[in-house]
């Protein structure tokens, strides 16, 4: 088996979509990015890619490329799954967790579990979705923006 870890940042902004985990979510702003700039698929996916040493989505999706721009991230996400296969790996289990100070994002986890697995082909029960808020402190704190990590365990098919 393989293991994997991904960060990701993106900036909230006004006149933006929030979209995380593939769910669209009810708030005055969305996060900013060259794609849909959904904060936890990225980080999912940065996990996956680096259980292989596969590099990042940067190097994958580069923002460069208009192909991405306003991208699905949940198309990449389903790109990702196509690579790790083809390198002979499935999914055993994700963890995540986004943190942003608002708003409430609880409504909206098993959603997210749902689309990612739906996307992976794999049951929920091997995702995970968690959410916290850092307590008013930093940039999530402030709302200025939103972060993720994940980590990802890969096993050989
Ligand atoms: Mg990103």
């Amino acid at each position: 088996m393989r293991i994997g870890h991904g960060y990701d940042v993106h900036r909230l902004a006004e006149g933006r979509k929030l979209i995380l985990g593939g769910a669209e979510i009810e708030y005055e702003k969305g996060l900013l990015g060259h794609s849909d700039a959904d904060v936890l698929v990225h980080a999912i996916m940065d996990a996956m890619l680096g259980a292989l040493a596969l590099g990042d989505i940067g190097k994958h999706f580069p923002d460069t490329d208009e192909r991405y721009k306003g991208a699905d991230s949940m198309k990449l996400l389903a790109e990702v799954c196509r690579i790790i296969g083809e390198k002979g790996y499935k999914i055993g289990n994700i963890d995540s967790t986004v943190c942003a100070q608002r708003p409430k994002l609880s409504p909206y986890i098993q959603t997210m579990r749902e689309n990612i697995a739906r996307v992976c082909g794999c049951d929920v029960s091997q995702i995970s979705v968690k959410a916290t808020t850092e307590e008013k402190l930093g940039f999530t704190g402030e709302g200025l923006g939103m972060s993720a990590t994940a980590v990802c365990l890969l096993l050989r098919i």
